[in-house]
């Protein structure tokens, strides 16, 4: 464990630091609670083993701040307080400290603590592992391991704001494989899912490491393709519906021959700086529209268009 020790009495700091050391920690030496502030920011220690009273930032106060920046991580924090002094121990537990060793310090006393000090520290980095585990799993979808749409809506509140405030185009398309129902009754379900695998990965290989590829739902994918005007993404979807056409994969029942896919672009932009939800809307008109005139093609919104 990085334990850092804030002590602005060099006595009381050597013995500190030698018990601390005898434990197996690695160990941060302030001279004050203003170095200390300064130190924990650069090593992030899994401890902090402060005095209480201290010129500058007082042990209260680095308790303080330290639980206010904490995101994930947690910091154990064990007070030295002056032996006897009810009032400090409780000023220091409310500041934000886990628990307290009296002057003059007896090593095994703070040995004990560093070690409940390293239970809990590991069980929060445990406990923050798994957050982010489960978050990340919330907004994955579990068969193609592309974001869903729970990640698509927050992405999109983001991206909507930054371009509101560098006024940047971007565009959204809408893609839908053709004709997916009758390869599911052809081939079977377990073949489209394999098939709707193998387009998702060209969606995602085709587009910047930057742009975005959700799954929408069903067979329904959603692009997120940033900095790119109408045309530009026209050209990049054109790519993309080229690109799953080249896969080659067999369908029976559609008029190619092959699985392929259909588009709708709506843009962002200076002259129509449409929210999401219509940006939606319009994709899904322009997708509508690939479909009714023959599959496999990528269409772009009228802007301003809407559904009634
Ligand atoms: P269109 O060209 O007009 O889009 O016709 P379509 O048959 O693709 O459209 P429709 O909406 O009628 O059918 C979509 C099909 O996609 C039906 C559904 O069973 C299938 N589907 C949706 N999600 C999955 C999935 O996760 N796995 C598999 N295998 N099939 C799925
Ligand atoms: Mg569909
Ligand atoms: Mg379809």
């Amino acid at each position: 464990m990085k334990v850092l020790i804030a002590d602005d009495d060099q006595i009381s700091r050597l013995i500190t630091k030698a018990a601390v050391e005898q434990s197996g920690h690695e160990c941060i030496v302030a001279l004050d609670g203003d170095q200390a502030w300064e130190l924990y920011q650069l090593h992030r220690p899994e401890a902090v083993v402060t005095d209480l009273m201290m010129p500058g930032m007082n042990g209260l106060d680095l308790c303080r701040t330290i639980r206010s920046s904490e995101g994930d991580s947690y910091t154990y924090l064990i007070l030295v307080t002056s032996h006897g002094s009810r009032d400090d121990v409780l000023a220091g537990m409310e500041a934000g400290a886990d628990d307290y060793v009296t002057k003059p310090l007896d090593p095994f006393n703070l040995r004990i603590r560093l070690l409940a000090a390293q239970r809990i520290t590991t069980l929060h980095a445990d406990l923050a592992r798994y957050r982010s585990a489960l978050t990340e799993q919330a907004r994955t979808d579990p068969l193609t391991k592309l974001h869903n749409r729970l990640k698509l809506t927050e992405d999109l509140a983001e991206l909507h704001s930054l371009s509101d405030r560098y006024g940047q185009e971007y565009c959204l398309a809408m893609v839908d494989v053709d004709n997916f129902k009758s390869y599911n009754d052809i081939y079977g379900h377990q073949a489209g899912d394999a098939a709707l695998v193998a387009i998702a990965a060209t969606l995602a290989a085709e587009v910047r490491e930057s742009d975005g590829v959700y799954r929408f739902g069903g067979e329904e994918f959603l692009l997120v393709l940033r900095r790119q005007s109408a045309s530009g993404a026209e050209g990049v979807m054109e790519r993309v519906r080229s690109a799953v056409h080249a896969l080659d994969i067999e369908h029976s029942g559609d008029p190619d021959g092959v699985l392929t896919i259909s588009a709708g672009v709506a843009a962002h932009s200076h002259e129509h700086p449409a929210g999401t939800e219509q940006l939606l809307k319009e994709a899904d008109l322009a997708l509508y529209a690939a479909k009714a005139s023959g599959r496999n093609r990528v269409t772009l919104a009228s802007p301003g268009s809407s559904p009634n």
